[in-house]
């Protein structure tokens, strides 16, 4: 979000600078592990779809202009028990915003798709318009047309703290170092509410596995046409998506270990382990029958799993972006874009309302 919001800034000839804790492409924060799913009939809330219309908008522009491949369309096969929010949430997004997505038998998608063992009793919603992001990748496009336009980024600098006298916002970093600018836009991940105690409720990190499988002999031919898939299951949430090559990705949506020093993960990976052993046992074929490769990454929650951008309630020119509750960064390019709205205008024009941290103030949440 960070990257996303320098490329924006910087596009529209402001004087920006990044300022991040660790080196360029860490995998230590909530944005590495090969690929991210990005769909748009959203059962999250159909509020979220012209913002990812927007998304999509611009990861298509960046990936037009960088020449290299971040968007791959392969579409994604959501399956779950018929009244799962999944399933009628993606249904009612798509109903809602006239998105073309069908609903196909669990035998006709296990003919479609052999490696995938939908149940009989699950309801199987197919859309199209989606697909995978190379997550590294396009940090990494962001950051360089960022910078082609003259944002400065700073690594391996941690902000201390942050405060803001008279006009100007003051950011000290640990190393006693000082920057001082007009406006400041607060992206921290899991670690955000450190500097926005006050100001956001109460965020929970949980830490997650991802699981990469290799496809044997037969089922690899099969991996050019298989969408990404997300699985409603009595032990939870779980989702795939081919990644590397003959590989597939793994991981859990729901639940995962609770972390409280982000810095400082500790090892939930083997308690998370386990459960995507599981759902890979039971709903995939065509798997080798250990992981080949495994890695953890950090998912910040909301109290109501909905993202909180806003402006900081007693400094008009600090504004935030956090809480992305593991399902974020398909929208970076557009949360950007609100972002540097926010921190020029005060206002954007993007129905982002939705997001804003007064719902924890006395407003419905969406
Ligand atoms: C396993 C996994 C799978 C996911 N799958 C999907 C998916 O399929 N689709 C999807 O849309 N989303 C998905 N998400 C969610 C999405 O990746 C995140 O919501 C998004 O990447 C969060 O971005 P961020 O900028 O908030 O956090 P980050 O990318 O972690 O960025 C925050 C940055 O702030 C820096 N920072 C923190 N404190 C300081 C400090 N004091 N000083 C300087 N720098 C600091 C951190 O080092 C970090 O680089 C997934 C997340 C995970 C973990």
């Amino acid at each position: 979000m960070g990257a996303a919001t320098l490329d924006e800034l910087a596009r529209r000839n402001v004087r920006v600078c990044g300022l991040e804790q660790f080196d360029r492409g860490h995998r230590r924060g909530s944005s590495h592990g090969r690929h991210r799913v990005f769909r748009k009939a959203y059962f999250e809330h159909p509020h979220y779809v012209p913002l990812l219309c927007e998304a999509e908008r611009i990861w298509k522009q960046l990936e037009a202009e960088c020449g290299i491949p971040l968007y791959d369309r392969r579409g994604v096969v959501v399956s779950g028990p018929p009244d799962s929010e999944p399933v009628t949430g993606t249904l009612q997004a798509a109903d809602a915003h006239g998105l073309a997505v069908h609903v196909l038998s669990p035998a006709a998608a296990r003919t479609r798709w052999p490696m995938l063992m939908f149940p009989d009793s699950h309801r199987v919603v197919v859309d199209p318009d989606a697909g995978i992001l190379a997550v590294e990748e396009c940090v990494n496009q962001l950051l360089v047309r960022a910078e082609r336009h003259g944002a400065r980024l700073c690594w391996n600098t941690p902000v201390a703290s942050w405060s803001f006298e008279g006009d100007q916002a003051v950011v000290t970093t640990v190393s006693g170092d000082t920057f001082r600018a007009e406006r400041a836009v607060i992206t921290g991940g899991a670690w955000a509410g450190t500097f926005l105690a006050d100001e956001l409720p109460p965020l929970t990190v949980r830490h997650k596995l991802q699981v990469w499988y290799e496809a044997d002999a037969v089922s690899r031919n099969t991996l050019t046409g298989l969408p990404a898939f997300f699985f409603e299951t009595e032990r939870g949430s779980f989702y795939g998506m081919p990644s590397g090559a003959g590989e597939i990705k793994l991981a859990r949506h729901s639940g995962g270990p609770v972390v409280q020093d982000p810095g400082s993960p500790g090892t939930g990976a083997d308690a998370e382990d386990g459960p995507v052993a599981c759902f890979a046992n039971r709903f995939l074929k065509g798997l080798s029958p250990r992981p080949v490769y495994r890695e953890p990454c950090l998912y910040t929650m909301s109290p109501d799993s909905h993202f909180l951008i806003d402006r900081h309630s007693r400094f008009d020119h600090v504004v935030y972006g956090a809480a992305f509750s593991g399902h974020g960064f398909k929208f970076a390019g557009v949360i950007g874009r609100i972002l540097a709205d926010l921190v020029l205008d005060g206002r954007t024009d993007l129905p982002a309302e939705f997001l804003s941290a007064g719902r924890f103030r006395g407003s419905d949440p969406p």
